[in-house]
């Protein structure tokens, strides 16, 4: 990699299948970056562990203009930590943080510099319309930006995805933000600074088909509100107190009835408060798990991901499996270290 090259524009984009539209995504991306950075740009390409051709594809691309550098991680991460290795590895002044298929338009990006001009440190995309997408998705997407402000304490913008352009000093700092289960726009949510929104539309897909299944949504979902809240816990100590207080309740209710010499009531109610009560246990002893799993997790700190092997500048090479440790290394903030924040 030519360190000494100065960069202004990095363009991240993690790729998982795309194998079909990475090279309209790559002349695309280009020609935008090209507009607003001349020839002072990086695309960045991670490879998310993909089961198609894509990294043959990016590597090809790679090899051929000295702009791209492609990444190869050892296995599916999962797109978080594919955009997390991507960051980690760019340069740029101003960061572009975008999605390989082509649903985010990278010419947006002009406008976005030229709001940065203006001194914002943060232009993050706001879909005005998504097509082509089920309306499931959109019910459950819907839905999802309308709880999140209630849970957490951080201002998380409404119908925002990860499509944003950051200035260094917020890249860098997101790095040395150490969790393992990142939920990405909250975290850039979360440094504050100055960040504004840019209304567009959402394209459907260029080609191939979605890497987010309901399964990853529900999980990054749930990355989402735990990363940023823990209402949920203080939801189900409530639920606790209610459930004792109904409980009494209906102790009181049974007494009141043996001494006034009535018949035992039937089974059903009694099932029904059964079955009520160890759905609340069940739902509370679920949250406290779901914290506490990721309590575990982070506490073995390991690392984000893994990569497998890098191209850039037509050179291909293997990481040493102590390269990943870059992340904590080089952004490690220590107490009184000031000099990010500058
Ligand atoms: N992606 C990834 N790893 C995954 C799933 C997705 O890197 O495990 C990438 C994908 O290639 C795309 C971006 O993340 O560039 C967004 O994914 P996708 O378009 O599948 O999600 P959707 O837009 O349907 O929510
Ligand atoms: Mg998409």
């Amino acid at each position: 990699m030519s360190a000494e090259r100065p960069v202004t524009l990095s363009i991240v984009a993690p790729c998982y299948n795309e194998a079909d539209g990475i090279v309209e995504f790559c002349r695309r991306a280009i020609a935008a970056a090209q507009a607003v950075a001349g020839n002072s740009f990086e695309l960045l390409l991670v490879d998310d562990g993909s089961r198609d051709a894509t990294w043959d594809k990016l590597s090809d691309l790679a090899e051929k203009q000295k702009e791209i550098v492609a990444i190869k991680l050892m296995r599916n991460h999962g797109h978080q930590l594919a955009a997390t290795a991507g960051l980690a590895n760019s340069r740029g002044e101003f960061v572009l943080l975008i999605d390989a298929d082509l649903q985010d338009p990278p010419e947006l990006v002009s406008d976005m510099m030229a709001m940065m001009a203006e001194g914002q440190d943060v232009v993050y995309g706001q879909r005005r319309e998504r097509k082509g997408e089920s309306w499931f998705k959109l019910a459950t997407a819907k839905a999802f930006y309308r709880i999140l402000p209630w849970l957490a304490k951080t201002d998380i913008p409404k119908d925002t995805g990860d499509f944003r352009l950051m200035r260094r000093r917020v890249v860098d700092i997101l790095l040395s933000m150490p969790e393992q289960d990142r939920f990405l726009r909250g975290m850039v949510s979360w440094i504050g600074g100055r960040q504004a929104p840019i209304l567009y539309e959402r394209d459907p897909r260029y080609a191939g088909t979605t890497g987010y299944p309901l399964t990853k949504m529900l999980r990054l979902a749930i990355d989402a509100i735990t990363g940023f809240s823990t209402r949920p816990l203080r939801i189900a100590t409530w639920c606790g107190v209610f459930s004792a207080a109904a409980a009494v309740g209906l102790l009181l209710y049974t007494i009141a009835r043996w001494m006034a010499g009535d018949t035992v009531v039937g089974w059903s109610s009694l099932m029904v408060v059964i079955t009520g009560f160890s759905a609340v246990q069940l739902l509370t002893l679920g949250i406290l798990g779901e914290y506490l799993g990721r309590l575990v997790q982070q506490s073995k700190s390991r690392p984000l991901y893994l990569v497998d092997e890098i191209v850039s500048d037509g050179l291909s090479r293997t990481v040493s499996h102590t390269r990943i440790d870059r992340l904590s290394d080089r952004y490690a903030v220590v107490p009184g270290d000031r000099e990010l924040l500058s």
